[in-house]
């Protein structure tokens, strides 16, 4: 029995193996393929930051010429500043953040960095002034301590270790026997969304970009994981222009300006209590939220919880 259940638990581990290189493989490709959407002008320039200020003007964009996306969407972020992006779902919120990475070009209008083009900067200077900390952030099978470097790869084990510990992540990995060591991803430790996230804004920290793009999570994480991870943004997009593509509007009402996306057109901005005083879609989405949190707290599980 012995020496069959030895091949054959073998045979798994290979079969383990293949599957997860091709997962591996799978999301190599797909980075490959946004990439392949656009490529350098034949004199790109690198991309020059004083600050950062982004302006989006007059965008139009579609994925495909049949169904238009993005219309007439014109705002700026001054230097320094966070904007937030609110709507409902399919309202077109990630596509800005696309659009700013430029994995894809604009069909109409132009977007500008401190004044210069997308399209006349090379995209690697242009990648490198951004940082993302993603709804959901890609773990490398490797370990915390690459996966952490990853934001800046050539970083030492002192900077990784101060950008945990800016993260608030650095005491959790202590407590691993592995400690940085540890491996994670699917192979490895699986990491809760918190930790995750905790994760992509340690690579951040280490990156320091000159703009940062947060595309907060759908699902909620639970509130004191939340505070704190706000609490970390907001400390990290201080002096950084800042784009929050955000799903619960409690996250943002600081936020300097708010767009409210409909469909693809801007139809409302301003600042949280300009928007609520307006009584138009942004209020009724804040209500909505508040009576649902409202009906959150009056369950007896959460209160549980
Ligand atoms: P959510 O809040 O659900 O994340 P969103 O406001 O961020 O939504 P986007 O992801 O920007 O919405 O998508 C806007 C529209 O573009 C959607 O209708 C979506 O189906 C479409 N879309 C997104 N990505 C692609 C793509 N790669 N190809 C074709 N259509 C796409």
């Amino acid at each position: 029995m012995i020496q069959l259940y030895i091949p054959l638990n073998f045979l798994g581990v290979i079969y383990r193996e293949i599957k997860q290189s091709l997962a591996d493989m799978e999301r190599l490709f797909g980075l490959l393929e946004q990439h392949r959407e656009v490529a350098d002008a034949p004199d790109a320039q690198p991309l020059a930051t004083q600050g950062a200020r982004v302006e989006f003007a007059h965008v139009e964009f579609s994925y495909d010429p049949k169904r238009q996306i993005l219309f007439d969407v014109d705002f700026t972020i001054p230097a320094g500043t966070t904007t937030a992006v609110v709507g409902h779902s399919g309202s077109g919120k990630s596509t800005l953040s696309r659009l700013l990475f430029r994995f894809y070009d604009v069909q109409a209008g132009a977007i500008r960095i401190d004044g210069q083009d997308l399209r006349h900067v090379s995209q690697e200077s242009l990648r490198h002034a951004i940082g993302i900390v993603p709804q959901d952030t890609v773990l490398f099978n490797d370990t915390i301590e690459y996966n952490i470097a990853y934001g800046r790869p050539g970083a030492g084990h002192d900077e990784v270790v101060a950008a945990a510990r800016a993260a608030s992540i650095h005491d959790f990995i202590e407590s691993l026997p592995d400690g940085y060591a540890t491996m994670v991803g699917e192979r490895g430790l699986k990491l809760s969304g918190g930790e995750k996230q905790r994760v992509a804004i340690a690579r951040t920290l280490l990156k320091n970009p000159a703009i940062l793009i947060f595309d907060e999570a759908t699902s909620a994480l639970d509130s004191k994981s939340e505070q704190a991870i706000q609490a970390q943004l907001k400390e990290i997009a201080r002096q950084r222009t800042t784009l929050v593509i955000a799903h619960r509007l409690s996250t943002i009402a600081d936020a300097g300006q708010i767009l409210v996306l409909d469909h693809g057109r801007i139809v409302e901005r301003g600042t949280h209590a300009a928007l609520i005083a307006a009584d138009g879609l942004y209020r009724q989405m804040w209500d909505r939220q508040q009576a649902r949190q409202d009906e959150a707290l009056a369950s007896p599980e959460t209160i549980e919880q």
